[in-house]
């Protein structure tokens, strides 16, 4: 059994933290008033919610230390938080860094600072030490919390400062946080995964699973809700393995329960799902909850049981299909999501038929679908039989026209009744609608002005536009 994260640890690296903190206030305190204006910075965030949710600390700890948030590039802070789940994301990352240095050129006391997933692999820091000898901070996806003393590093040690940890057991609590939404919010619940799906390049690059205590995940909650959240979405890459780590073990249903007690808290989502963790009693606590939303994302990646044994997946066609059954069974109207990839190695059109099969028996209101793409460092990458482009483009186009025609049908079964909408903001095409999402979260666009933002209504659901609603305030 793990040891459990020692909260003494976190307490004391979150105090030693904000100490860095101060002192940098200081110092760009002095910068500000020689320049006659405010330092500023910007993140630029890659792939997942996870990341967005990294890139929310980071910007609080620039916040903190006084910077100011710009939406360009032209900044006195510049960070990268990378993604490399494919392979084109890290090509991407280099093409931005020429552009960055150009930038630098016409400004020297900028700062460019990359991490994230990207940055967990040796051959990629290596490029960059040799190649790109312009970036000031290398840091990973374990040490996110720790820019402060990078930064106070940087400004005293004139040399690139590169801090990567390959795992860790560690949890900082408590250090600020800048979230892009005033009435919406993400929250971790755990860090890292221990499936070693074999396309999937997370658990090099995010570690072995941890799950942060309860007692700190309701307290962050309770705060959000008290500074205006109403809607929040638990992460983890598998949060149906939550509290396994914990010494008084706790599992993702007792939590929700927790959570659902919460007074102002409207709206509970939660992702991602993996079918081999996701227990009868989940279905139960979502079954009774008035706060967890209609929907469920429940990634199934492949109907062929022969490709879910090499994708090491560990479930079947039919295990997927019966729990999924169980669901329906549970919560007849609830909204099911899914990923799937196609062109897996090996993949036979058998095999193909097989997730096409899944997809017109559970009938999802909307899929993620990928073309699989070899992803260097994953077992499957060094696998035989990887399936021809063309072959794995006529499926995805079959696959994508079976989910669509589906999703469409699924989406319309709503009109012309009156659901609950979370407003989110001006419509961005026509300033007299509001836009806002559905339990099920199908967007939904009606009249109505700023001040309903971040509140949720009763709208008549008029017109299905096919993925989206033309809605009326009741
Ligand atoms: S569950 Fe599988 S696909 Fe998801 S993050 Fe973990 S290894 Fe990757």
């Amino acid at each position: 059994m793990r040891k459990e994260i020692n909260i003494n640890v976190s307490e004391s690296e979150a105090q030693r933290q904000l100490q860095f903190v101060d002192e940098l206030k200081e110092i760009y305190q002095k910068k500000s008033d020689e320049l006659g204006r405010p330092l500023t910075y910007h993140i630029a965030t890659f792939g997942c919610q996870m990341n967005a949710k990294d890139s929310e600390k980071l910007a609080g700890i620039l916040e903190k230390i006084g910077f100011v948030e710009t939406d360009t590039e032209v900044a006195d802070f510049v960070a990268y938080n990378t993604c490399t789940v494919r392979e084109n994301a890290n090509t991407r990352v280099y093409g931005r860094l020429g552009y960055l240095n150009s930038l630098k050129k016409k400004n020297p006391n900028m700062m460019i600072a990359l991490c994230g997933c990207m940055m967990q692999e040796d051959a990629v820091v290596d490029k960059i030490r040799k190649s790109y000898r312009f970036v000031d901070i290398i840091f990973g996806t374990h040490n996110i919390f720790k820019l402060a003393e990078l930064i106070q590093a940087r400004l005293s040690s004139k040399s690139m400062i590169i801090d990567i940890w390959k795992d860790t057991d560690q949890i900082v609590e408590d250090l600020p946080s800048e979230r892009k939404y005033k009435f919406k919010a993400g929250v971790n619940i755990m860090y890292g995964c221990n499936n070693f799906c074999s396309y999937c390049i997370v658990p090099y690059v995010r570690g072995r699973e941890r799950s942060r205590n309860p007692e700190d995940i309701l307290r962050e909650i309770r705060e959000l809700v008290a500074d205006g959240v109403v809607e929040i979405m638990l992460l983890g890459q598998n949060v149906n393995s939550y509290g396994k780590t914990l010494e008084n073990p706790m599992t993702f249903a007792e939590l929700l329960i927790e959570i659902e007690k919460i007074e102002g808290l409207e709206r509970i989502r939660f992702m991602t799902s993996h079918p081999k963790d996701l227990s009868d009693s989940l279905i139960e606590v979502m079954k009774n909850s008035k706060k967890i939303c209609n929907h469920l994302h429940l990634p199934f990646q492949s109907g062929s049981t022969k490709i879910l044994k090499i994708m090491n997946r560990k479930y079947t066609k039919e295990d997927y299909l019966s729990l999924v059954d169980r669901i329906k069974a549970a919560m007849p109207n609830i909204s099911l999501t899914t990923d799937i990839i196609i062109g897996f190695p090996g993949e036979t059109e058998e095999d193909f038929l097989e997730t096409l099969d899944v997809v017109k028996k559970v009938r999802y209101d909307s899929a993620y679908t990928f073309l699989y793409s070899k992803r260097t460092g994953t077992p499957a990458a060094n696998m035989e039989s990887q399936v021809e482009d063309s072959v794995a483009k006529d499926r995805f186009d079959r696959l994508l026209k079976e989910v669509q025609a589906i999703s469409s049908e699924l989406t319309s079964k709503h009109q012309g009744s009156i659901q609950k909408v979370l407003v989110e903001e001006i419509n961005e095409q026509d300033p007299t609608l509001m836009t806002g999402r559905l339990s099920n979260n199908v967007l939904v666009h009606f009249k109505g002005n700023k001040d309903m933002i971040g509140k949720i209504f009763n709208v008549n659901l008029k017109e299905c536009k096919g993925f989206y609603y033309i809605g009326e305030l009741v």
